[in-house]
């Protein structure tokens, strides 16, 4: 979900744009207007972010799932390699785009353990020639999330597509990070990209420009036009998350909301079960069991004829989702918490 209040902003100025007499997304990329939204875009992300200076701020369209080839068609310059962290289904989708483009392996799989938790430092395997380990700090579907970043000796590359700016992140061992805007940011149609500035000198220059990062950052994100919409949209969710204290609010706002539903499922009984250990459960995707899969229907259905639609877990797991994003007030999580407990008296 998206901040109420943006929506009602984009809302009241989408026909006319300030008394321009038309809309952002009619006027040109190269208006004044839309150059101060651009701007003021990119500016927010390094203030609230704090992106250091050596490093750029770009926007790529095509999504996060671009960035899975990008990244490889980029990095894996002369024979380089790229390693992977099996986390989940988005980890498992980046290492296999990125062997299309490149020598990649993964460093650590948790295929066999159910993808139940992310690994420590000390169980993952970088080989000689590793350009980068990249990782998915969040699986969106499984539910898993890194809370301590990898320790390891070469530059980290994170998929932040579902964890993005809802915590503040150790730039200094980061080389890229990115991710699609449209869970935390934006309607979707644009990720956002943040690359070491330094590396850009290394990176591919015989692709097709669009696929190029020195591209996209010497020109501002301005080499073709831009997706005007959602970075518009951005540009008001990212003053919404300044108005409310910057990461360190959406931080914390993250951990209350977890906790109070994972708190609803340790403290059932066993009727509602995590399928992911403690310590790798994330902030932004709770997934959960019915204990008798069978109600499972019973509490999506139910839950949406009470106004809390879209906790089917994904296709692929099955099973329940709260997706509970920047923008989710803590009382939609505690109406959620009490229609659990009763739910669960009701099946009793
Ligand atoms: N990575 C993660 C962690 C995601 O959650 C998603 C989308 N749900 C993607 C990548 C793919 O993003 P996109 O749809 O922007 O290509």
């Amino acid at each position: 979900m998206l901040p109420l209040a943006v929506l009602e902003e984009v809302q009241a100025e989408f026909v006319d744009y300030r008394g321009h007499g038309m809309s952002i997304v009619e006027m040109s990329h190269r208006s004044a207007s839309y150059g101060s939204v651009h701007r003021g875009a990119v500016d927010l992300v390094r203030e609230l972010f704090h992106v250091p200076e050596g490093f750029d701020v770009v926007f790529i369209q095509g999504g996060a799932t671009m960035q899975f080839g990008m990244l490889a068609m980029n990095l894996l310059t002369d024979g380089l390699k790229g390693a992977y962290v099996d986390t989940g289904a988005w980890a498992s989708k980046a290492l296999d785009d990125g062997s299309h483009h490149g020598d990649v392996y993964a460093a650590w799989s948790g295929r066999d353990l159910g993808y139940a938790r992310v690994p420590d430092s000390g169980e993952l395997t970088i080989r000689e020639n590793t350009r980068y380990l990249h990782i998915t700090s969040n699986e969106t579907i499984g539910g898993v999330q890194f809370t301590n970043w990898p320790d390891v000796p070469v530059p980290l590359v994170a998929d932040m597509s579902s964890d993005l700016m809802s915590r503040p992140i150790p730039w200094d061992r980061f080389d890229v990070v990115y991710g699609g805007v449209q869970k935390n940011l934006a309607p979707a149609g644009v990720a956002l990209v943040v690359i070491r500035r330094s590396i850009l000198e290394h990176t591919r220059h015989d692709l097709a420009a669009y696929f190029r990062y020195d591209v996209h950052a010497t020109s501002d994100s301005m080499h073709n036009t831009p997706p005007v919409f959602p970075i518009y949209v951005m540009e008001k969710v990212l003053r919404w998350i300044r108005d409310q204290g910057g990461l360190p609010a959406m931080k914390e706002a993250a951990e209350i909301r977890s906790g109070l539903i994972y708190q609803i499922i340790d403290e059932s009984g066993g009727f509602y079960v995590s399928p992911v250990e403690s310590a790798s459960r994330s902030k932004m995707n709770v997934v959960f069991r019915i204990a008798d899969h069978a109600l499972e229907p019973h509490f999506v259905a139910e839950a949406a004829a009470n106004g809390m639609p879209g906790l089917k877990g994904h296709r692929s797991v099955g099973g329940c989702r709260a997706s509970v994003y920047n923008a989710m007030p803590q009382a939609g999580v505690e109406a959620l918490c009490e229609f659990m407990a009763d739910f669960q008296h009701n099946a009793g």
